[in-house]
């Protein structure tokens, strides 16, 4: 398998450090809000990735934080009058429920940097003892020009650097002995959370954060580390400066990234305001709809993200999922007994899709072929299967099909909490009308109980059924 490495900037052959073994770590979001389907991006490739390991027979331990201690968290805590454990408590909480929705898969582990200070002392510490860090007045600096690959993921020369940053003076940071210095703690400031350190009571930079529980939970050195492409430079360049000065080894052998989810051709961000939260497109699309639309580009092109692209994916899913429900129907309706020569040989046929597939994802996760090829077996389907097979043969094609639906993360099965999707709703409330004008008293009502038991609430008004959350 080969994947594109940042690092050397080329396609490489994927060799584990360990025979059988995956050591992962993706990036996660700051927790101060519910994510935007920008965040999204990542975590939809990354788990496919790592589904198309576990495909290929590899154990992988998968490892991605949450980042919830952080200004921004700080400032929402301070503006709903709440501390900043509750906000991101509650927004981890809403992340893993928008995960769970996508169909990403829970990490081996989700650290939170508050659980892993102690860790983040003892790694600051060790890079004090060896030169690489001092503190200036209760904040610790790393020494950048002391690493001497400084800049060698995001290709970027220490000394261009230091000209953009001479006439740069950052508030609260003159003390720094060099321009290019960066944070690993920082003191308190009146009313912040914080913890005891040698050096004072503060909390620590972002970047030391992601060293540190890489380190505890995959080891020194791991096979792939993983996050959006605006992270190479400074978060990642940073990460491997740390790691690699404290550990005494590489830090991570592939480096990963995926590139922008755009809107009118401008990264989507909170900062920039055009963005649209997972839990927006939720109420229009089951958030399988986003995770095909995601998957239908590869993750190293930006994609653009509108309307007429969410149709094209709605549609192509639901091609994909009736060509399961044909197949079941199959394994109902068929014939019984062995199946046939011919069907053999179909099944054969149907390998080549699986070919494909396997050689599209083998190339660097290329995810847009795999979904060409997933295609093909759907159309060979449609063309190929009848009321004339045999139930083993329907049996082999679902499995077959569901295998390469499961590293995607589709459903066959059609979620029953499509009920986020209003479609759906409105669907459900013209049938009932429907069973009502024909009498059907007991459909209109176990149609309006199945609402209800998943919190939507019918009221018959003048003006026809609306309807409402519980
Ligand atoms: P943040 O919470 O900003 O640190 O972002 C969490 C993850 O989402 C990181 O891997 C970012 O690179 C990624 N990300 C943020 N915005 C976008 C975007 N518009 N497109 C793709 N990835 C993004
Ligand atoms: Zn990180």
């Amino acid at each position: 398998m080969k994947i594109y490495n940042t690092l050397t900037k080329k396609k490489e052959e994927f060799v584990p450090l360990q025979e059988g073994k995956v050591r992962m770590y993706v990036c996660g979001p700051t927790v101060y809000d519910l994510i935007h389907i920008g965040n999204a991006r990542p975590m939809i490739v990354f788990d496919t990735f790592r589904r198309y390991l576990e495909y290929k027979g590899y154990d992988v331990n998968f490892v991605s934080n949450f980042t919830d201690v952080d200004d921004k968290i700080i400032k929402r805590a301070l503006e709903e009058g709440t501390t900043a454990e509750e906000i991101s408590q509650r927004y981890i909480r809403e992340c893993k429920k928008d995960m769970e929705d996508m169909n990403v898969k829970p990490a081996t582990k989700h650290p939170l940097a508050t659980q892993e200070i102690g860790g983040m002392i003892d790694m600051i510490q060790t890079l004090m003892d060896k030169g690489y860090a001092y503190n200036s007045d209760g904040t610790v600096y790393f020494r950048t020009r002391k690493f001497k690959d400084y800049g060698k993921l995001s290709k970027k020369n220490i000394d261009d650097l230091e000209a953009g940053h001479r006439n740069i003076k950052v508030a609260g940071e003159e003390s720094k002995e060099d321009p290019l210095d960066f944070v690993l703690w920082k003191p308190k400031k009146e009313g912040e959370p914080f913890w005891k350190s040698p050096w004072s009571d503060g909390r620590p930079g972002w970047h030391i954060e992601c060293s540190v529980m890489s380190k505890k939970y995959l080891g020194d050195e791991i096979d792939i580390h993983a996050g959006g492409e605006d992270l190479v430079f400074p978060h990642h360049e940073n990460e491997i400066a740390q790691s690699e000065a404290a550990n005494g080894c590489t830090f991570s052998k592939y480096w990963m990234h995926n590139a922008f989810l755009n809107i009118d051709g401008t990264k989507m961000s909170k900062s920039l305001g055009n963005f649209f939260t997972v839990r927006d497109i939720s109420k229009k699309y089951d958030l399988q709809v986003l995770r095909f639309f995601m998957l239908s580009a590869h993750y190293r092109s930006p994609l653009n993200f509108n309307a007429e692209l969410m149709e094209a994916a709605k549609s192509g899913l639901e091609r994909i999922i009736t060509a399961g429900e044909k197949i079941r129907d199959a394994q109902q309706t068929g014939t019984d007994g062995e199946m046939t020569k011919e069907e053999q040989d179909l099944l054969g046929e149907a390998q080549t899709y699986v070919q494909k597939f396997e050689a599209a994802m083998e190339d660097d996760c290329n995810t847009a072929n795999a979904i060409s090829a997933v295609f093909e077996l759907v159309k060979f389907t449609n063309s190929r299967l009848d009321s004339s097979n045999t139930k083993k043969f329907a049996k082999q094609l679902y499995d077959i099909l569901l295998r390469l639906c499961e590293v995607l993360g589709i459903l066959l099965e059609r979620r029953t909490q499509a009920v986020g999707d209003e479609d759906y709703i409105n669907e459900m409330i013209q049938k009932r009308a429907q069973a009502k004008k024909e009498k059907n008293f007991a459909l209109a009502d176990s149609i309006r109980d199945e609402l209800a038991g998943k919190g939507i609430i019918l009221k018959d008004t003048r003006e026809g059924t609306k309807w409402s959350r519980n």
